[in-house]
């Protein structure tokens, strides 16, 4: 009976790869991959028969990711129901901001199949360490940009805030690869109800390659609409650091505020 491993390549090609991935990699009967074309290429010179999952993807504005996802599952089962050990790889880590891995772990345990996720390196973690931003300074929000934008989610702007997907903002088709300045300016309007215009935010995009640096671009929330995205772009919005004590609290604890300094 088959075994379902998916697991992480991480951000950096090559060099995110762990050794548990490696022997997992090597134990399969079937290898299938979701990652940028160069990092495709190298891993397709260690498993040749290495299935590319991206060739799912449609042409930008044509095909709704919600089947490109579900044909990916199917994909990824198939294998797995004809009685193959099936290892998964996606870039980043498996589990986060990503549909496919959860799914169809979800569906394979409900087939009966052993199923595992081996965690991995993910932007975010990339980003605490190239912006020296620990979110346990703050606390952290971390939310899909257009989730967020279309949703009445509630934010903490004391908190480090990470939105996810804003080179697709506001993109309700689920089919395109890019966004518009329109998009960009209403969540930049619902932003502004938490900041100033001034408030510096940053787009971040971690390397992927080796011999690229990672891109920190400071601005002022208010000119977000200008910017240029790429789908792997991260908007990071650093913490206001007006924090109230909470005097009902501290009176619980027998303190003061002036124990907090
Ligand atoms: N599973 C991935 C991970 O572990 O990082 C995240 C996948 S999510 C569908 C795609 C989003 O992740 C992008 O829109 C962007 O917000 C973020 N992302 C992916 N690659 C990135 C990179 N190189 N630098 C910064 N953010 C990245």
């Amino acid at each position: 009976r088959g075994k379902l491993v998916i697991t992480g390549f991480g951000i950096q090609l090559g060099r995110h790869l762990t050794r548990r991935v490696e022997s997992e990699l090597d134990k399969a009967d079937v290898v299938l991959a979701m990652m940028d074309d160069f990092s495709l290429t190298w891993l397709k010179g260690k498993y040749p028969a290495l299935i590319d999952l991206s060739l799912l993807y449609g042409k930008d504005g044509e095909k709704d990711r919600r089947q490109t996802y579900r044909e990916m599952e199917l994909a990824i089962l198939e294998p797995l129901r004809a009685g193959k050990n099936v290892c998964a790889i996606f870039y980043g880590h498996p589990g986060v901001f990503a549909d496919v891995p959860h799914a169809a772990i979800k569906q394979a345990r409900e087939e009966g199949y052993e199923a595992i996720m081996e965690p991995a390196i993910s932007a975010d973690a990339c980003l605490y360490a190239d912006l020296g931003l620990d979110p346990g300074m703050s606390g952290l929000q971390s939310y899909e940009a257009t989730q967020f934008l279309v949703y009445q989610r509630p934010l903490d702007p004391s908190a480090l805030v990470v939105l996810w997907q804003i080179g697709v903002v506001g993109d309700l088709t689920c089919t395109q690869f890019h966004t518009y300045s329109d998009r960009v300016q209403a969540l930049v309007t619902k932003l502004l109800r938490w900041y100033e215009p001034e408030h510096e935010v940053i787009l971040y995009e971690a390397a992927v390659l080796p011999i690229e640096g990672y891109r920190e671009e400071r601005l002022p929330l208010s000119e977000l609409p200008n910017a240029s995205f790429k789908t792997i772009t991260t908007l990071v919005i650093p913490p206001k650091l007006e924090w109230l004590a909470d005097h009902e609290a501290l009176a619980s604890l027998g303190v003061t505020e002036d124990a907090l300094l």
